[in-house]
């Protein structure tokens, strides 16, 4: 996987792609990070990036040329072959206005061969970019950052640690916050080969379980009794509840679209009830 960061401020990746995971896949070259530096794509003796708006207004905006240059000089796909797929490659232009990114696009994203993250900054980027050169817009979340540098970095994480080889275990992308069975893992099968909700992990689009490690007992504050109790059975069924019961508290949406088996929903039941 090769990421291209487009940027007016290249340093800024300096650190939040040189540690953990991130950092072991580039060390394994499983992920190809450059960082291009916008002003190398302008022309002028002063490199300006940015202008000021058409029809006035706040703030500056920045320029289309070295933008499009840049993305020239990096060789990417004529976009039709990005939007047909015939090119495992996609141009994205980071900003507030995009679809929202989440796991299931990150999964997605994780199948491209080559990714393109332009970075706004100031009041944003000439629309021509978003119009003609990159095939989505994409957003961290309902608010307003300064650049799209920190947005392009979560990216770059989230994709990378869903590349098979990336994480040390791979069973731990599935059973995390998020994981679904269509994208990043597969529903185990019934005896029918049907594929059956997996109701052992926080899988299914379910918020994860807590996690607890040594001391059992912290100023007072004990671990949970079944995750001690060596009873395999009651640390599924306790975790499973935990899952159902964070998600049903912090995001109750995303039970609306979970893979839930009979004993989740008598759970999900049982905890509505108690909420009452
Ligand atoms: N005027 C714009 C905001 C510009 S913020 C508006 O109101 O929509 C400057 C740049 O920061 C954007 O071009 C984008 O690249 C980046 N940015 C800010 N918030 C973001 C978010 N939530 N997700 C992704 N990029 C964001």
């Amino acid at each position: 996987m090769h990421f291209e960061l487009i940027t007016i401020f290249p340093d800024l990746f300096r650190g939040p792609l040189d540690y953990g995971i991130v950092r072991r896949a580039r060390e394994s070259h499983l992920v190809d990070i450059n960082i291009h530096d916008l002003r190398a794509f302008t022309k002028d003796k002063h490199r300006t990036v940015d202008d000021r708006p058409f029809g006035g207004g706040e703030g500056m905006v920045l320029k289309p040329e070295p933008i499009f240059d840049c993305l020239e000089f990096l060789r990417v796909s004529p976009r039709q072959e990005r939007i047909t797929r015939r090119a495992r490659e996609s141009v994205v232009l980071l900003s507030p206005q995009g679809q929202l990114f989440n796991q299931r696009l990150a999964a997605e994203m994780s199948q491209l061969e080559r990714i393109f993250l332009i970075c706004g900054r100031y009041e944003g980027v000439d629309e021509r970019v978003s119009e003609y050169l990159a095939d989505r817009e994409i957003s961290v979340g309902d608010f307003v950052l300064s650049g799209g540098e920190l947005p392009a970095a979560i990216i770059v994480d989230a994709v990378t640690r869903l590349l098979p080889g990336a994480l040390g275990n791979e069973a731990s992308s599935r059973t995390e916050s998020f994981g679904t069975g269509e994208v990043n893992c597969r529903l185990p099968m019934d005896a029918a080969g049907k594929r059956v909700p997996d109701s052992t992990i926080s899988a299914g689009g379910l918020l994860d379980y807590p996690h607890y490690t040594r001391p059992a007992e912290f100023r007072g504050m004990a671990v949970p009794e079944p995750l001690v109790s060596g009873d395999h059975e009651a640390i599924r069924r306790w975790r499973r509840r935990q899952a159902l019961e964070k998600t049903l508290r912090n995001r109750p949406e995303l039970l609306e679209r979970a893979d839930l088996s009979p004993e989740d929903r008598q759970v999900v039941e049982e905890l509505r009830q108690s909420r009452r």
